[in-house]
């Protein structure tokens, strides 16, 4: 939608100027974009947030002093002008700008503000190279009036502004949660802020508005939304915010397949509004035990299929030392078809070895099948029938490749470590699983099968309720304590939680039993892009995880009382989501990064450069805060 946002210094923006305009006067104010001088003839590109516009100073039209001062207008100069818009004859239409049918006759100028020259370029060519991003960081505000930058953060308001109108017709409320705090477990640390009333005591800044939103839920508000920023306070990684935006919601009275119809009917209004693409609903749902085994990856990449195969026994019938050595162990031989990968020249090939080293594992093997046969490091060992039967298990086709890894796969399997005499079925160690998937993308960019103008949507379910924390040798929440247990699992956890909370043995033990959730994640083409679980709403139950987690009464009291206590007092079942505003922003404008589309981003190393936080603080102020700093950082 366009706007002329007529003002005081305006009467239109300059973006929306069309040739039905010609013959009207306007004023229009903005940046000087470009300035070019030819001769008696000054043209000036005049910007403001809608676009640009060409603005013509020529002796036939433009008074003779404002002619003199166009020729001085430098670069960023704001200015107001006064002028006719002419439709531009045909032969200088400029195709490349939507004001390209017309100009601007300038009658009268005014400089509003004078501009430096800028640390960094505003105006770009297309073959311009962009300054470092530190330097574009330090000057964020020269930075934001870029085109590129503008868009994303135009489509961003678009994303909230469509999500707000879905929820609330939807019946959700939008209420806001407090940013001073206690703390919310999500995995991270919190940061922190000392209070200057109550020595020695110290608010969190929120992880996620997850306890609020709960309690919302005990409170009758049946649907809760909110656009929510979260502040996590966590190592550093590239393309990682310590503190980003959340479609934070919450529904009572509901199963899984409430919440999943609410996020993919929202997702698929963004999708319709934003990029007119109608995506098929309801969205696929996978467990993630079939994700991890088809994909080896909680994420799968669903644009394309390749799903993992396994040939342990099939191959372990090869006279081929490396499957002849899997025998009577728990290593499997897992491999994926690439349809027509057998095209990839040999450099190609080698490569693999380098993706699946990267990816922690020891190298890959492949086998090609060519009008002649199967041909490849290990083909002679499956000469006859034995490579007939693997053509056939494969389907494998002429001009395909089958790329196999060998090691030990995450997988839900019988084995026999178990506590309290038991065996049952246990999640096993693996590591594999992430060697193949990283070849499977690798392969689907390769053969082009990850194509952009694909869209593919899933929801991941049954995620593994806790992980094991080897170093504190106790298990931690997968998603967060509040998560629900898979029905089907709460006898094991209240078996092993009867007496107290779990020593390291029984915890480990309780780990293997691969206790499942109610928590799901939606995923978009390889991305994770939200994340959910239906809740824990009794509080017995809420304790027995907390036992299960090595929490004991007094610090669960300590940490969860208020939770705890509201439970007694009449809790819906509830459950919610919280999908990643800046992710799905960046992937709705194709940005490279999230910082492309928050305003203001911190760098990787969780700084924000021009306004220079974090910062040291003087003396005075942290004796008023009650804190003595031990160290300085260096960096
Ligand atoms: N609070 C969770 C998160 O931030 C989302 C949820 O469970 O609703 O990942």
């Amino acid at each position: 939608m366009s706007h002329s946002l007529p003002t005081a210094f305006r009467s239109t923006v300059v973006g929306t100027l069309r040739r039905e305009d010609a013959g009207d006067r306007v004023r229009l104010a903005g940046w000087v974009h470009r300035r070019r001088d030819l001769g008696s003839l000054v043209f000036v590109e005049l910007r403001d947030r809608s676009g640009r516009v060409q603005l013509s100073f020529g002796p036939d039209w433009t008074p003779a002093d404002v002619l003199e001062r166009a020729r001085r207008l430098t670069g960023e100069t704001v200015i107001a002008v006064e002028g006719l818009v002419v439709a531009r004859p045909e032969e200088n239409v400029n195709r490349d700008l939507p004001t390209g049918e017309i100009e601007v006759h300038v009658l009268a100028l005014e400089v509003l503000a004078e501009a430096e020259t800028p640390p960094i370029p505003v105006a770009y060519g297309p073959a311009d190279e962009l300054p470092a991003e530190e330097l574009r960081l330090r000057y964020r505000y020269l930075d934001l009036r870029r085109e590129e930058l503008q868009r994303g953060l135009a489509v961003r308001h678009q994303l909230l502004q469509v999500v707000r109108r879905f929820l609330s017709a939807e019946g959700f409320w939008e209420i806001e949660t407090p940013m001073l705090t206690r703390r919310t477990p999500e995995g991270a640390r919190d940061y922190l802020v000392p209070s200057r009333v109550h020595p020695g005591e110290f608010y969190a800044l929120p992880q996620s508005p997850q306890l609020y939103k709960q309690l919302l839920m005990v409170a009758g508000y049946d649907r809760y939304f909110q656009i929510a920023r979260c502040l996590r306070d966590e190592d550093l990684r590239a393309d990682r915010q310590p503190e980003f935006t959340q479609i934070d919601a919450e529904m009572s009275f509901v199963s899984e397949d409430d919440i999943f119809d609410v996020g993919e009917r929202m997702i698929a209004a963004v999708w319709r509004e934003i990029l007119g693409i109608e995506l098929a609903t309801p969205f696929p749902r996978l467990t993630y035990r079939e994700a991890m085994e088809k994909y080896g990856t909680d994420k799968p990449d669903l644009r394309f299929g390749m799903e993992f195969q396994d040939v342990t026994a099939l191959l372990q019938e090869a006279d081929f030392r490396l499957f002849q050595e899997t025998k009577g162990t728990r290593a499997r031989i897992r491999g994926v078809r690439a349809p027509g990968g057998a095209r990839l020249s040999r450099k190609e090939l080698d490569q693999l070895n380098d993706v699946a080293k990267a990816a922690g594992g020891s190298g890959a093997l492949w086998v090609r099948l060519t009008e002649e046969g199967l041909a490849g490091p290990f083909a002679r060992a499956l000469e006859g029938e034995l490579g007939q039967r693997f053509i056939q298990e494969t389907g494998l086709q002429p001009g395909d490749l089958f790329v196999l890894v060998i090691g030990h796969f995450r997988t839900l399997g019988v084995v026999s470590e178990s506590h309290l005499g038991a065996t049952e079925d246990v999640w096993q160690v693996g590591g594999a699983e992430a060697v193949l998937d990283a070849l499977r993308r690798h392969l689907g960019d390769r053969l082009g099968l990850r194509d952009p103008a694909v869209h593919r949507w899933a929801w991941i379910t049954e995620f593994p309720l806790f992980e094991w924390d080897e170093e504190a040798g106790r298990l931690a929440a997968a998603h967060h304590p509040f998560t629900m247990p898979h029905p089907d699992d709460i006898a094991k956890i209240l078996r092993y939680t009867e007496a107290g909370p779990l020593d390291r043995d029984a915890a480990r033990a309780l780990f293997l039993q691969g206790v499942r959730s109610r928590a799901y994640d939606a995923v978009y083409n390889g991305h994770e892009m939200a994340s959910g679980s239906i809740r824990i709403h009794d509080p017995k139950l809420q304790r027995h995880i907390f036992r299960a987690l090595g929490i004991g009464e007094a610090e669960a009291e300590e940490k969860f009382g208020f939770l705890l206590e509201a439970f007694r007092y009449g809790a819906p079942p509830h459950g919610g989501f919280a999908f990643g505003v800046d992710r799905l922003a960046m992937l709705l404008v194709g940005a490279g990064s999230l910082r492309d589309v928050i305003a203001f981003p911190k760098t990787t190393a969780a700084r924000a450069l021009f306004e220079g936080a974090p910062a040291p603080v003087g003396p005075d102020e942290l004796e008023e805060l009650h804190i003595a700093v031990i160290g300085r950082s260096t960096s």
